[in-house]
């Protein structure tokens, strides 16, 4: 392992040239103009895998964007097999003024690389590269065996991939996913992202009359379909923060002592100072952070309906619309929930009003992998190694589909290893990643490899 790290030591200006060239091309998914691009950007991978000596790589066309598969299987049928998962497409970088360097040419300022994709994803996709070129260079081999995918489409969805997943599993299949897309809670304090939240939604209508009222002929006649809708919404959460949705909380996998010790000692977030909010609120019998990360809300997005221009007009609207969502955790099936809203909703529907519901098709389970699974404890001491501090353990009030879909179809462990910081600007102007995270976290890779090895 020794040899692996001096040769990281030794390349890290090369590293950085070569990751500078990656995130020149300008590889924005949802831009047909940059269609080129993308493909430049996906051979960049195929290329760089097959010069590191991986025994296969290729793109692999889809009906969008194409993804680069990468595989090296020679560790033996014995030694677990990795399916390393990122994306090779970027947002696009707009707005471009507010840019201080271009973003399609990188810069190193103050220890940060600027570049749209030195985060999210690129810069943490090339980590995972010149690991394995790293690997490969010096000992002529892999500690296990590795599969690559790496997509052009999760800035616009993930169109394609579970498709894919669903038609080619023999050729993703693996023991472990192994995703660095996220970050850390703070720079230099190593983060172990081990659950997200699912999600489902739905969109409920109010209507009353057939056009707007007056409010003096018809007041006290007519139901005012808006006010009808705050007395709807109102009887989905009580003043304790509690859902009050018959079943809501059914199959909520309860939160264990030994999570909610390590969600204290996880850093908190100061929720006033940080989003202006006058204070802090949560579920009773739950911290604000436990709330956010691990136990299940009902949000409304968007309320909308009659009279919104200036001053008075004095009507009885003749509908009102809301738009809800829930995050959920696991346990919650996200259809089940969306019947459940839909039932309550039908039940508790004011009289003099009628009451019509659209459900959001997109829906996530939750994800979550135990915090002493030996695949985790071991991100969690490679991070201690290599960054001097003890790692946390977080869940994330977040949803990211594609983890879901590898529990979902190949009913594996995904780890969430990231090395982002909060300072990154995802998907914003000045986007960076602190090169010093860059190679701690490739020396995070290679202990983290060495100690899965060995774990047999
Ligand atoms: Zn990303």
């Amino acid at each position: 392992m020794k040899e692996v790290l001096d040769y990281l030591e030794k390349t890290q200006t090369t590293h950085l040239e070569e990751l500078k060239q990656f995130l020149h091309i300008p590889s924005v998914s949802t831009d047909s103009n940059h269609k080129e691009d993308i493909r430049k950007a996906a051979q960049f991978v195929a290329d760089y895998l097959k010069e590191a000596g991986f025994t296969r790589s290729e793109m692999q066309e889809t009906p969008g964007h194409p993804l680069v598969y990468g595989e090296w299987m020679e560790a033996g049928k014995s030694a677990p097999t990795v399916l390393i998962y990122g994306h090779y497409d970027v947002q696009p970088p707009d707005p471009l003024d507010q840019w201080q360097s271009e973003p399609f040419a990188p810069e190193v300022r103050e220890g940060r690389l600027f570049a749209r994709g030195a985060s999210d994803d690129k810069g943490q996709v090339f980590m995972h590269l010149a690991v394995l070129k790293a690997f490969l260079k010096t000992t002529g081999e892999l500690p296990l065996n590795v599969k690559v995918c790496i997509e052009g489409e999760e800035e616009i969805g993930s169109a394609h991939l579970y498709d894919i997943l669903q038609q080619r599993k023999e050729q993703f299949q693996a023991d472990f996913v192994m995703i660095s897309d996220s970050g850390m809670v703070a720079k230099d304090q190593p983060t172990i992202l081990y659950g997200l939240k699912g999600f489902t939604g739905l969109e409920v209508t109010l209507k009353g009359p057939e056009n707007d009222l007056h409010s003096g002929l018809y007041g006290g006649a007519v139901k005012n379909p808006a006010m009808a809708l705050a007395q709807l919404l109102a009887t989905m959460k009580n003043a304790e923060e509690v859902v009050t949705v018959a079943g809501f909380y059914d199959e909520v996998e309860p939160l264990s002592e030994d999570e909610r010790v390590l969600m204290k000692e996880a850093p908190g977030e100061d929720y006033p100072t940080s989003t202006g909010a006058p204070s802090t609120i949560s579920e009773k019998g739950y911290t604000a952070k436990e709330h956010t990360m691990a136990r299940p809300t009902l949000e409304i997005n968007g309320m909308y309906s009659g009279y919104q221009g200036e001053g008075t007009k004095t009507i009885i609207p003749a509908e009102a619309t809301a738009k809800l969502t829930c995050r959920l955790v696991p346990g919650q099936d996200p259809s089940a929930i969306q019947d459940l809203l839909v039932a309550h909703l039908e039940k508790h529907v004011p009289e003099g009003v009628t009451l019509s519901i659209t459900r959001e098709p997109l829906s996530a389970k939750a994800y979550k992998v135990s915090p002493d699974h030996p695949l985790i404890q071991h991100a969690a001491a490679s991070l201690t190694e290599t960054f001097a501090k003890e790692a946390v353990f977080v869940r994330m009030g977040g949803s990211i589909p594609v983890v879901e879909w590898f529990d979902a179809l190949y009913q594996i462990p995904v780890v969430l290893l990231g090395f982002g910081t909060p300072e990154d600007r995802l998907h914003s102007p000045n986007e960076s990643f602190p090169v010093e995270h860059f190679h701690k976290g490739m020396q995070t890779l290679v202990h983290y490899w060495e100690k899965v090895k060995n774990m047999q």
